[in-house]
């Protein structure tokens, strides 16, 4: 394998140390640990493990975990009504919403709901726009999640071709921003991208999010090129697995040959998430006590 790989879960070990010093700073300057509240509906397995591996790394960082679980058949009201108390809880310096929601819910409405100050998913409108215009606010976990490795592996990344695949609102879209911002060239492709391939041989930076097992091939990637995998997706069980194996949206082993840095799947940017929801919650733990962030948090 010719790429350096990037170590993901080593970096967000980093920043969860960093996060729960921090933390104790917190408590130390305000007698008060920060608080994330993660609401779940329903009892969708995948989001079970999710909300408690979140709640986990919260305690773990010194910070309080405050978990609402309500009925799958729960009313809009009644979520509504549950948002509108944690956006008063001073205790409260977070709001999750595991999502997807059950279909009778509507997503936006609920996010909507959610004070932007405790938005610290980034996913209100509010906090999309004051990325998209430059200002401070919450940035979704994940892409600010790459981007930390990103500037990490290859520091100033002005000038460089950078193609994200997808274009989700959670992640393809505020990715994009995130790297126009750092002055990279910035290229958006999608399901209807014509010669995908050839869009992406561009790229010195190639970030992929787009839910399609390996669809990165290694002749579409410049040599050298640093490559951030995004996609997690189950494959079926093969020879007698229990369980499929996890791939990425990218075919790991060939454009290992080609690229010049590469995240894994999994230990790349997974960790990640987790450890940048536990930096936003303190940020706006700080924030909401009117108290300048810490810089290097
Ligand atoms: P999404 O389904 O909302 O968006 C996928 C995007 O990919 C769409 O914009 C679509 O236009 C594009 N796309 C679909 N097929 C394509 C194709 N053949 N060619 C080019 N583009 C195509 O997905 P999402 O929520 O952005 O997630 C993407 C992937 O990232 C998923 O595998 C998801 O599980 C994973 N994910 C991982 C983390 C993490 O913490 N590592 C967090 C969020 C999402």
């Amino acid at each position: 394998m010719a790429a350096q790989l990037i170590d993901g879960k080593a970096f967000a070990a980093t920043l969860r140390a960093r996060v729960g010093g921090h933390a104790a700073a917190f408590v130390a300057r305000t007698g008060r640990q920060a608080g994330l509240a993660v609401v779940l509906v329903g009892h969708d397995p995948a989001s079970e493990v999710y909300v408690r591996s979140k709640g986990k790394a919260v305690l773990a960082a010194g910070m309080a975990s405050f978990e609402h679980l309500l009925p799958a058949d729960c009313s809009a009201a009644q979520l509504l009504a549950l948002i509108e108390r944690l956006n008063a809880d001073p205790a409260v310096d977070g709001i999750l919403v595991q999502l997807p929601l059950p279909a009778h819910l509507d997503e936006q409405q609920v996010i909507a709901a959610i004070s932007p100050d405790k938005d610290v998913d980034g996913f209100h409108v509010i906090n999309a726009g004051r990325l998209a215009v430059g200002l401070s606010g919450f940035v979704p976990c994940t892409p600010l999640g790459c981007m930390m490795l990103l500037t990490d592996q290859l520091g100033d990344l002005s000038g460089m071709e950078a193609v994200v695949i997808g274009r989700s609102n959670i992640v393809g879209k505020p990715m994009a921003q995130l790297l126009t911002a750092a002055n990279a060239t910035v290229t958006v492709a999608h399901s209807r991208t014509r010669d995908l391939p050839a869009v992406v041989r561009r790229a010195d930076i190639v970030v992929a999010a787009v839910g399609r097992p390996e669809l990165v091939r290694g002749d579409w990637i410049k040599p050298g090129a640093a490559v951030i995998d995004v996609g997690i997706n189950r494959l079926p069980p093969a020879n007698g697995e229990a369980k499929g194996r996890l791939v990425g949206d990218v075919a790991f082993a060939e454009v290992a040959e080609v690229a010049g840095a590469i995240t894994p799947v999994p230990g790349g940017v997974g960790p990640m998430t987790i450890a940048v929801l536990l930096r936003n919650t303190l940020v706006a733990a700080w924030r909401n006590e009117g108290l300048e962030v810490p810089q290097d948090l």
